[in-house]
């Protein structure tokens, strides 16, 4: 058991050794309840070092991977100090869905559990409260813990210790910065007691960070092991969409996966319309495929599931709405259409496959018209947590080094092994002919002074670029090749441009100081955030999505249509809850705020948050309508 075990987890700053009999004594206690109540053989790898320190009221800062089973470490001392007659234990938490998960789960097992958050009518919380002082876990929001009276009585009842979970919510340079986290420091100094802090993505700045933010004592520090050994890493980089399909099938057919036999796959995509286009494609295949995404309705996801769930379609083609909570131990394969838009996503994504422990195999491809689709989910003022963890995202996708190696550093500062299991470590020529090409490739665009300039911009597309690129095509007369429009709006004099007679649209020329590369990216950018569709088969041309062919519309009125069905829904629903609420609409949320809600075309909690103006008590309180609404309006396909 965990002796060697425990020999892989660095367990950071040494903790100082209590009396070893009474730590053996509760250890024996601890795994007690983890096999009685939890039913649970043994503890992992990290989780008994947190535990015995928790429970030994030391403060603790625990670095867990997804799946890792971080809430063992301090639902099993909660119940301990519970049988010893304290009170209950406090876990502040993020999203009310998480919190309704644990105490569902919680419960299932036997164990008295609630969450208190600004969801519940305040007729409830009279109730609420009775039962909280008899649980064993109270589950908070951030937002609650805000509320002065609600600290009072929560040491009024004796709260006996707390856990901070999602703690890397603290770093304002995480990607998931929650401003309420940061006045957490009441649990040290006004409830004082034991703190543990949990979290799947720390570097060492960001523990440092969280250990003084929330002023812990000397806290046991455990970092997990983020390694993956039975998981291949690999990076590819690809042209088109087209070859990104192909590629797709051939690994898929390769892969040998068969209905009604172990073994699964997940393939990610950044967009709905790519998720539908791949599943499209991989049917055509006759390949076993399902779909989902938070645009289908509730019985079309749950019966998506299902199918893959069942083994009746082992390929689930899904956004990132797919896999909160959903864990299958046969996962081969997971491939991802496109970049992720994190490092830390990429690696809580991709950390899906092979949880049995057997090989299993991570492809991430990518074309550099993802920094476009990624540049357009960020929105127009993207926090600075986001774009670092696109920068990692992008670090990861150009290195030439141990894949494996190049995550764990990321997440934990410690150089790994090489895993002698990824592209790099198997083939290394191949992965730097390959960087090569895309190096020589980048340098030559960047020659000249406008490419120059557009370096910057292919991090950041503007929305302006988008609006011309959409008048440009508003104002054909005819679908057109996309080589042929960005001719067009770069004003290029060649002679199939003058005799489509592009000269006489009024955006003519109006991309002339970007390299052609740039406006091409920008152009499948629109294309694969379905702004724009394709029309035909042999010789696909662009066109607006619902603008039926030949019949001619005002340049821009198209899109603009379709953009307003969702914002007069929006403005709706605004004045909807202001009224209700007594608020002025603009504090439901600002029109700047419905417009990025309008162009980012949010899917999930996690595409919401990352919209500027709006935060996680917006997200509780807005976020499933806002949400639905998206979907209702989704742009038709194709
Ligand atoms: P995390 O929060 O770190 O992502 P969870 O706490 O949700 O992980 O746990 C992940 C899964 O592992 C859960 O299904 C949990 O029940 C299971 N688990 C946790 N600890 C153990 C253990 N010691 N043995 C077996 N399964 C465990
Ligand atoms: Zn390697």
């Amino acid at each position: 058991m965990p002796a060697d075990q425990l020999a892989l987890f660095g367990s950071g700053a040494p903790a100082k050794k209590r009396q070893p009999e009474i730590a053996s004594d509760s250890a024996t206690a601890a795994r007690a309840v983890l096999r009685e109540v939890f039913g649970y053989g043994d503890f992992r790898a990290g989780q008994s070092e947190a535990v015995a320190a928790f429970d030994a009221g030391r403060d603790a800062v625990v670095v867990l991977p997804t799946g890792g089973g971080k809430s063992m470490c301090y639902q099993v001392p909660a119940i301990l100090r519970r049988k010893r007659g304290g009170g209950p234990t406090l876990v502040v938490s993020p999203l009310i869905a998480l919190m309704n998960d644990q105490v569902a789960a919680l419960s299932r097992a036997g164990v008295p559990a609630v969450a208190m958050h600004s969801g519940q009518p305040s007729e409830q919380w009279r109730e609420l409260r009775d039962e909280a002082a008899r649980a064993t876990l109270i589950y908070a929001s951030p937002e609650r813990l805000q509320n002065e009276g609600f600290r009072r009585w929560l040491g009024h009842i004796g709260v006996a210790a707390a856990a901070v979970d999602e703690a890397h919510c603290i770093s304002a340079w995480g990607h998931d910065f929650r401003p309420d986290y940061r006045s957490l420091d009441v649990l040290k100094r006004e409830l004082k007691v034991p703190v543990i802090a949990l979290t799947a993505t720390a570097t060492p700045q960001v523990m440092e960070e969280i250990g003084q933010t929330l002023g812990l004592v000397e806290p046991a520090v455990v970092v997990g092991d983020f390694a993956r050994p039975n998981l291949s890493f690999s990076v590819e980089l690809i042209q088109s969409d087209g070859a990104r399909t192909e590629r797709i099938l051939e690994l898929m057919r390769e892969s040998g996966l068969k209905p009604g036999r172990p073994g699964r796959a997940i393939i990610y995509a950044a967009t709905r319309k790519r998720v539908q286009a791949l599943h499209d494609a991989l049917r055509k295949a006759g390949l076993a495929s399902g779909y989902y995404h938070a645009g289908r309705t509730d019985g079309a996801r749950q019966s998506a599931a299902a199918a893959y769930e069942s083994g009746k379609k082992p390929i689930l083609v899904a956004t990132t709405a797919f896999g909160m909570g959903v864990d299958h131990p046969d996962v081969r394969y997971v491939v991802h259409a496109n970049a992720a838009g994190s490092v830390a996503g990429y690696y809580q994504e991709a950390g899906r496959a092979g949880r049995d422990g057997e090989p299993a195999r991570c492809v991430l491809l990518y074309s550099s018209a993802d920094a476009v689709t990624h540049a357009r989910l960020r929105g127009k003022v993207p926090t600075a947590g986001a774009l670092a963890g696109w920068k990692a995202m992008q670090d990861y996708i150009y290195g030439a080094g141990c894949r494996q190696q190049a995550l764990v550093r990321y997440f934990t500062d410690r150089d790994g092994a090489r895993c002698g299991g990824c592209d790099a470590c198997v083939t290394p020529e191949v992965v730097r002919e390959a960087l090569d090409g895309a190096r020589a490739e980048h340098s030559a665009r960047m020659e000249t002074k406008a490419a120059k300039r557009a370096q910057d911009a292919e991090y950041v597309v503007t929305d302006s670029q988008n609006d011309v690129v959409l008048a440009f095509v508003g104002a054909l007369k005819k679908p057109l090749g996309k080589q042929l429009i960005a001719k067009g709006l770069r004003g290029s004099r060649a002679k199939d441009v003058k005799r489509k007679g592009l000269a006489s649209n009024p955006s003519f020329g109006a991309l002339a100081d970007l390299p052609e590369s740039v406006v091409l990216d920008t152009i499948e950018g629109l294309l694969n955030d379905g702004l724009l569709g394709r029309k035909g088969r042999k010789y696909p041309t662009v066109w607006l999505p619902d603008k039926p062919v030949r019949r001619a519309a005002p340049a821009g009125a198209a899109p603009k249509r379709e953009k307003k069905g969702l914002q007069a829904a929006l403005e709706k629903y605004r004045s909807r809850e202001a009224r209700k609420r007594g608020w002025k609409p603009y504090q439901v949320f600002d029109n700047k705020t419905l417009s990025r809600i309008c162009r980012a075309q949010p899917q999930d909690d996690a595409d919401l948050l990352a919209i500027d103006g709006i935060g996680p008590k917006r997200v509780e309180a807005f976020g499933p309508t806002i949400l639905e609404l998206v979907a209702e309006h989704a742009k038709p396909r194709g």
